[in-house]
């Protein structure tokens, strides 16, 4: 069994000090008794350790959610909270046209068919009556965003909270969904220990408080919800070395426990050199810009005033093409129409208030004020505008249309490209039971989320906005359910 790469402990290694009692660790079970058994015990309390507690709850089981940080965050919560799905209720009465086989297609294509077709199959196949479950079973009001076609998606396919709620809204309302359901969400609680029999069997988990005190949970069936390494700078460095410099925005927590366990347990690992970047973190501010006005004619320019890439082509492979600009940032250019649509979003809002908007009334004002050659930025605002009035395409294979024609005044915010999450990780089925390189399951383990191995394929490129929640909550309710049916089989 191999570790996965840049972490120091794994699978073969020596029995552990006190001291490393804190790290991700497999022991046996023999001999172990529990002083508390739950059926089903979930790992990390994001979207996806939610949502399977939601499942095994349904399914009839008791489940626990054990959450390292004192209060539920994790990426989710940092999330735009866009969901995708094909075929939900709120879509049909939009009007929407859309079928899991287009979403598959989409998916499929963005990959170049490097994913595993018949998990996406069952996880997009899926997607709509996992939206109408959170809608109807569990009252979190998802609709869709009827504007978002872009980015690969050939269908407005994602969903959000009304009003351009984002991450923090949709995690509190799972945690209210778990709440009234009675599933127990217990924070602070880092796993740090699972108990399993040789044939990969987990019979427990060890946690430690912050206090320092340890207490051990006996389970039935084990969901693995921990997200992935981004937090986990030797992971990153070693499985995705091209991102090992940049700005990881994410939850500290996620260091890959979910990965080392798995790993010391048998599991394979995929596709770990795949993460979604995100080429719009507002830079020193921390705020991630939504990507909106960037669809509907904002342009990205360097530090030389020039545009250097198709705006709306890959969102997560863009990251990278921002970083490889001189000093590794660029400036996100809006109009005045584009501007009014940023700030239909809470975080743009936020930018706005803490100064991240640069204002010029004309390119050359605006150049001033942002420091880059004001004519390169005139004569890059004047070709866009002459691009949105003949519908020429431009170098890059970017056509802009009049509607969205760039009009000042104008506004830039300086951004970088950030890590915003792993997408490799543990390789489940669809049932979301964690695999052997041979293919066979883990008797009683289930992952999904950033902990799993995503629907991206490798490296940069595979990612298609909304994929992460849809990992999360998607395989979350699947993995809740099998593992409350394994649990509940006794
Ligand atoms: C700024 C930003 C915007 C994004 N926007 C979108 C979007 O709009 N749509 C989309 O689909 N995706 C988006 N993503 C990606 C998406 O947020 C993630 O794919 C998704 O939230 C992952 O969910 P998760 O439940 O697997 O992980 P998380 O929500 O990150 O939850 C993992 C949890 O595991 C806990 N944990 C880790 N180790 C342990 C341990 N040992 N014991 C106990 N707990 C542990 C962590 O503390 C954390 O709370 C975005 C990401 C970022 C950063």
């Amino acid at each position: 069994m191999k570790p996965p790469r840049g972490l120091s402990r794994g699978a073969n290694a020596p029995p552990p000090s006190s001291a490393s009692l804190a790290e991700p660790q497999v022991l046996p079970a023999a001999g172990k008794t529990f002083p508390t058994h739950v059926p089903v015990v979930i790992v990390a309390g994001g979207g996806c350790g939610l949502s399977a507690g939601l499942a095994a709850h349904d399914a009839g089981a008791t489940a626990l959610v054990l959450e390292r940080d004192t209060v539920c965050r994790g990426s989710t919560s940092m999330s735009a909270g866009l969901i995708p799905a094909a075929g939900s209720k709120g879509q049909r009465a939009a009007g929407i046209d859309d079928t899991p086989a287009l979403f598959v297609a989409d998916i499929m294509a963005r990959t170049k068919g490097q994913t595993d077709r018949a998990v996406v199959e069952t996880l997009v196949g899926q997607s709509a009556a996992m939206i109408d479950w959170l809608v109807e079973a569990h009252g979190i009001p998802l609709q869709p965003v009827t504007g978002w076609a872009a980015f690969g998606h050939s269908r407005p396919r994602l969903h959000q909270l009304p009003n351009a709620q984002q991450g923090e809204d949709l995690l509190s309302a799972l945690l209210d969904a778990c709440g009234r359901a009675g599933v127990d969400v217990v924070t602070g609680a880092r796993v740090t220990t699972l108990f399993a029999d040789p044939d990969g069997r987990v019979r427990g988990v060890a946690l430690l408080r912050p206090d320092g005190s340890r207490e051990e949970i006996g389970c039935d069936a084990l969901v693995l919800a921990t997200c992935g390494f981004g937090a986990n700078h030797a992971m990153v460095a070693a499985n995705i070395p091209e991102m090992k410099d940049a700005t990881y925005f994410g939850p500290e927590g996620n260091r890959g426990d979910g990965m080392v366990w798995g790993a010391a347990l048998g599991a394979d690992l995929r596709d770990m050199s795949a993460y979604q970047g995100h080429p719009c973190l507002a830079q020193p501010q921390g705020i991630d810009m939504n990507l909106e006005p960037l669809m509907k004619g904002g342009i990205h320019v360097n530090a030389n005033g020039a545009r250097y890439f198709h705006e709306v082509d890959n969102v997560s492979a863009a990251a990278l093409r921002v970083i490889a600009q001189p000093g590794r940032f660029a400036w996100y250019v809006y109009g005045e129409k584009q501007f009014r649509l940023a700030l239909g979003s809470p975080r743009a809002r936020e930018a706005d208030a803490v100064g991240a908007f640069r204002y010029g009334e004309t390119p050359e004002a605006l150049a001033r004020a942002i420091g880059v050659p004001p004519d390169a930025l005139a004569a890059t605002i004047a070709d866009v505008q002459r691009l949105a009035d003949t519908g020429e395409t431009c170098p890059f294979g970017r056509r802009f249309v009049r509607e969205d024609r760039l009009e000042g005044p104008f506004r830039a915010v300086r951004v970088t490209g950030a890590l915003y999450h792993t997408q490799g990780g543990l390789r489940i089925d669809g049932n979301a039971r964690v695999l052997h390189a041979d293919g066979s399951p883990l008797p009683n383990l289930f992952a999904g989320g950033g902990a799993a191995v995503g629907i991206s394929g490798p490296g940069r490129e595979g990612y298609l906005p909304g994929n992460g929640l849809l990992c999360a909550l998607g395989f979350g309710r699947i993995a809740g359910t099998n593992a409350a049916k394994l649990a509940t089989r006794g």
